[in-house]
């Protein structure tokens, strides 16, 4: 995690030795200050959200982009006793609250889908998906070259490009398009709303996509931060 309340301040740590108590389950947080990553807190005892991953300079970016109350927010199930830090939480107490998640590990579909079960029982959600190619992973080109904007369709004054995604294995695609929440995705700064399955069937005349097709439409980093935050 990258913020803790240390001496009434939230803020990442500052110091090497720091030393605070986590809000959410009382543990010990120690600073971490790597040369080469973000400064952040950690559990001396594991993280108390079984969720959590490693994060680096792409969450820390987005993260700064919303007011820091509403960065890191641990949601407790009341029921269960089950914990949760959402990554972003706007419009915390108002009926339209919503979870932004920002996905920057690859997630299989059960995990995406036990997520959105969590945050979605009292919250809107949105995810922000960061697109790359790795050594062992290609996403990030075959999304590249999928991209083609030669044949946009306006629904609802927003204009949509009907995709196919470029590369055997469509795995990807086909498990963010069967997501509950909304998603979109961060390609090199680069910001695609991704259409649902409801929303990509009247984009496609009414046929359902086919598996590899998808649609995008494009949005500029400061629509997308409204776009969460006015749903709040
Ligand atoms: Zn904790």
């Amino acid at each position: 995690m990258l913020y803790a309340w240390i001496d009434g301040v939230k803020r990442p740590p500052l110091a090497k030795g720091e030393r605070t108590a986590c809000r959410d389950c009382g543990g010990l947080l120690s600073a971490v200050l790597p040369v080469e990553n973000v400064r952040h807190w950690r559990h001396k005892a594991g993280d108390c959200d079984p969720w959590s991953e490693p994060e680096g300079p792409w969450h820390l970016g987005w993260k700064e982009c919303f007011d820091l109350g509403c960065r890191e927010v641990g949601l407790p199930d009341e029921e269960t006793g089950e914990l949760h830090r959402a990554d972003v939480l706007c419009g915390s107490g108002t009926p339209a609250a919503t979870v932004l998640e920002l996905q920057h590990s690859s997630i299989s579909e059960e995990e995406r889908a036990a997520r959105e079960a969590f945050y979605m029982r009292r919250h809107r959600m949105f995810w922000l998906v960061h697109v790359y190619s790795t050594d062992t992973s290609f996403t990030g080109d075959s999304f590249k070259f999928s991209l083609d904007f030669e044949r946009p369709r306006q629904v609802d004054h927003n204009t949509f490009y009907l995709l196919r995604w470029v590369g055997r294995s469509k795995q990807f695609i086909e498990k963010w398009k069967r997501a509950k929440a909304a998603v979109a995705f961060d390609y090199r700064g680069h910001i695609f709303f991704l259409a649902g399955e409801a929303l990509g069937r009247r984009i496609n005349g009414g046929l359902p996509l086919a598996k590899g097709q998808f649609a995008l439409c494009r949005l500029t980093q400061d629509q997308f931060i409204r776009w969460v935050q006015a749903s709040a």
